[in-house]
């Protein structure tokens, strides 16, 4: 099965992406990761892209549509994929069916933008493999200490809380509209995602077995 993830920064789309990675055994392509990754190895297009997220921006259309044609290349693809945080505009929609990648469902978890803010600003990651935790309603067992790679848990510096409001507005006007886009094809599920994660997982399982 081929998924979309769509939803705010900070909706939760990457701890549902986890469960429906267990769920379906398929792998999550996270473009922010695989952006975050290349910063860090320092390639050419981590550079390119740095100046945007630490501001909150998103990268240009045709640098992530590159990298997510590349990655959909790969063998570990082919019985389906989850894409977190891809397409986050309607050019970038377009140009995964101009790929010829026929997607069969998107869940859009829906979270009003207060909490938001208030989960962003307590939002922790892990450097090494980018699951996501919140100091106050998803820690860790370690404090401090990633649960599945044991790599450190840090705070991006995109969550920081005027970047997070310059994304919200972004996601409004760039993002938002691919909800039309695919509800007008049937394949749009709408999610609470502002209760407990145990019950966004369970509306989540839902949408997928629907
Ligand atoms: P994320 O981890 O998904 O919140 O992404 C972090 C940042 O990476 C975003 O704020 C953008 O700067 C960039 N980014 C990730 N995915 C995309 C995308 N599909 N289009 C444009 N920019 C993106």
């Amino acid at each position: 099965m081929n998924i979309i993830l769509l939803g705010a920064p900070g909706a939760g789309k990457g701890t549902q992406a986890a469960v429906i990675c267990e769920h379906l055994n398929i792998p999550t392509i996270s473009t922010g990761n695989i952006i975050r990754e290349a910063l860090r190895t320092g390639t050419e297009m981590g550079l390119k892209a740095k100046s945007y997220m630490d501001e909150g921006k998103l990268v240009p259309d045709e640098v992530v549509i590159g990298i997510i044609e590349e990655r959909l290349q790969n063998d570990d693809c082919k019985n389906g994929f989850i894409l977190d945080g891809f397409p986050r505009t309607i050019p970038q929609a377009e140009a995964l069916d101009k790929m010829g990648v026929v997607i069969d469902k998107v869940i859009d978890i829906e979270v009003p933008d207060e909490v938001i803010v208030t989960r962003l600003s307590g939002r922790r990651v892990c450097e090494k493999c980018g699951r996501p935790y919140h100091i106050v309603d998803l820690k860790p067992r370690v404090e401090g200490v990633c649960d599945d790679c044991t790599g450190a848990l840090i705070q991006r510096k995109d969550d920081h809380i005027d970047t997070v409001k310059a994304r919200l507005e972004i996601y409004h006007a760039e993002t938002e509209p691919l909800k039309d886009y695919y509800g007008a094809q049937g394949k749009l599920t709408i999610v609470e995602g502002q209760d407990k994660v145990e019950d966004t997982t369970a509306l989540t399982i839902k949408a997928l077995e629907a």
